[in-house]
């Protein structure tokens, strides 16, 4: 595998601590993000960015962040499964949504939450 070295270049990408998904630049160190501006070239938030995104690193890489998707268990506990399976079983969820109402929208992505 090749790796890139972005160090001290700004990287377009977005803030996914919200729903808001603003345009961000993040300047990386590795696998660190160790500076945070707003996008002034995105089109929807044209540079704004507000303060939770300079935490953007702390997220990143913190030792508990969620590595897998987790499936909930009836005790409301949850589980690790791999990428593959939760896929597959959120499009079986989403079709036998759409048997019952076909106008029904089955889906919500937000902040790395899927709910069906
Ligand atoms: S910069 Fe703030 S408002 Fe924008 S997506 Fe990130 S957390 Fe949300």
């Amino acid at each position: 595998m090749t790796t890139v070295s972005y160090k001290n270049q700004w990287q377009p990408t977005v803030c996914g601590l919200s729903y808001i998904n603003c345009g961000i630049e993040a300047m990386t160190e590795g696998r660190q993000i160790v500076k945070v501006r707003g996008d002034r070239a995105h089109p929807s938030t044209r540079g704004y960015a507000c303060q939770k995104t300079q935490r953007l690193n702390y997220y990143q890489n913190h030792a508990d962040r969620l590595t897998t998707p987790l499936r909930k268990r009836s005790d409301g506990s949850f589980e690790a499964i791999d990428w593959d399976t939760a896929i597959r079983e959120i499009a079986a969820r989403l079709a036998e949504q759409k048997s019952v109402d076909p106008e029904i929208p089955g889906l919500l992505l937000r902040q790395g939450i899927v709910l069906v």
